[in-house]
Formats: structure tokens, C-alpha cells, sequence
């Protein structure tokens, strides 16, 4: 199982101590290499990549720029960058960048320029609470599956994030049945090559209990609750007993 630790726009220098505790638990034999990962603001990127020198925890960037060149974006951070600073990850097709104008089209150069790099790409899919209600959670996921991943033939460095826009942050998680029925419909759509897919939204370490209980999952995309090295701890230990 796969721990992605998503802390958006939060975070110091300061937040560094609350690390310790989560470096001490990822050397518990239990937790195999790699299988926690931490996505901080750019600004703390190269301070986690140093504080986690000695230890198995990954780092990734939060979004990146869709030209892996150099260029004259002011603001922006590229996938080449973040390669450079020590990440190995980065997330794309967060809910919050789509909401933002980011569109497929976008999302597929972003793919494309950071496989190019050697960065793995969490790539973000779900659907509105509008489109839950209009039965289009399918046919919205089949569009952003395609759009996203067009033309990108080796899927190996992707993990697909399924995040429910309605569940984020609201504390909403949908039920075993949808979720089970809907992992299925992801991974079904690659039918050559498994594929690893996560899920995304208000996860904690109450609701944890019944999420991993949906047997198809490869891990978890964890926002608020990961900000709190307890609870992040919290997740993956009950994740496994
Ligand atoms: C997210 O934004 O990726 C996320 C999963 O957030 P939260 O856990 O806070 O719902």
C-alpha cells in the first residue's frame, strides 16, 4: 500500500520537527521502501528532501509546469526543477488546479513532461458532486483517464489518484460499494498492464477502519489529516492491523 501525504498550501520550516515521529515509523520494518510519500509546497521540497537523507520516505511536488525546458513562466516550477531538488513524485490533475482552468489537454503535457524528467506522476481523476448526481461519475472519469493519458504508452511510473471532488476535505467518503465498484471501473480501463490506483478524499484515522476494507486499492492520498504526523502514523497503522 501506497501513502501519499498531500499538505497543499500549509507548512514552515517550523513543520519540519513534526517529521522525526514520521521517520522513526518508516523505519518500522513493516512499512516497505518508498510506500510513504510527502508532497510539501515547492518552498519546502528541498529542507524534506534533506531531512529524509537516511530514511524511505519519497517526496513529490504538488503540481508542475507543462514544459520540462526552461522558460520565461514567471512563477512556475517544472517537472526538471523538481527532479533537480530532489523529488521523485509529483501530483497532477489536483481538483483544485482543474477548478483553476486546468484542462486534460494541460494535464497530459504536465504527464508527459514529468515522465520525461523521471518523476512519477500521481495523477488526480474524479468527478463533481454535480456530476454524481447526474450519473456521469463514469463517463467523467473515462474523459479524464483519456484526455490525460493520451498517448503515453509506458503507464508503469503512474499511479491514478481517484479523489471524489465532493469527498475532499468535507469529510464525505462514499460508500464500500461505489468506491469498490468504481477502483474496478479505473483499473479495468488498462487491461493490458495492472494498474496501481488510489483513493483521495477526507481520509482519517476513524474512517481509515472502513476504507481499507475495499480490497482493490493500492493506497491512500491523504490531505488535511496528513498535515498531523499522528494521524498520518495513525492511518498507516491501522491501514495494517
Ligand atoms: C486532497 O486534496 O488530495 C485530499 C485528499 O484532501 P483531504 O484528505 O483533505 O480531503
Amino acid at each position: 500500500m501506497y501513502f501519499v501525504a498531500n499538505w497543499k498550501m500549509y507548512g514552515s520550516l517550523s513543520s519540519l520537527n513534526s517529521l522525526n515521529k514520521v521517520i522513526k515509523f518508516s523505519k518500522s520494518k513493516d512499512i516497505k521502501k518508498g510506500r510513504l510519500i510527502y508532497c510539501p509546497p515547492f518552498t519546502l521540497i528541498d529542507a524534506f528532501s534533506k531531512k529524509f537523507k537516511n530514511c524511505q520516505i519519497g517526496i513529490g511536488g504538488q503540481n508542475c509546469h507543462e514544459d520540462d525546458d526552461y522558460g520565461p513562466y514567471t512563477g512556475s516550477i517544472n517537472s526538471r526543477m523538481l527532479k533537480n531538488i530532489g523529488a521523485q513524485f509529483v501530483i497532477i490533475g489536483h481538483s483544485e488546479n482543474r477548478a483553476e482552468g486546468e484542462t486534460d489537454k494541460v494535464i497530459n503535457l504536465k504527464i508527459k513532461s514529468a515522465l520525461k524528467s523521471k518523476l512519477k506522476v500521481i495523477f488526480c481523476i474524479g468527478e463533481t458532486l454535480k456530476e454524481k448526481k447526474q450519473k456521469k461519475t463514469k463517463s467523467t472519469l473515462s474523459k479524464q483517464i483519456h484526455f490525460g493519458l493520451k498517448n503515453i504508452k509506458n503507464k508503469a511510473n503512474i499511479f491514478i489518484a481517484y479523489e471524489p471532488v465532493w469527498s475532499i476535505g468535507s469529510g464525505v467518503i462514499p460508500t464500500h460499494k461505489d468506491l469498490f465498484e468504481t477502483i474496478k471501473f479505473i483499473k479495468n480501463k488498462f487491461r493490458d498492464k495492472p494498474q496501481r490506483v488510489l483513493y483521495g478524499g477526507s481520509v482519517n484515522p476513524k474512517n481509515i477502519i472502513n476504507l481499507k476494507k475495499v480490497n482493490n486499492l493500492d493506497g491512500f492520498l491523504v490531505g488535511g489529516a496528513s498535515q498531523s504526523a499522528k494521524k498520518f502514523i495513525d492511518i498507516v497503522k491501522k491501514t495494517y492491523s
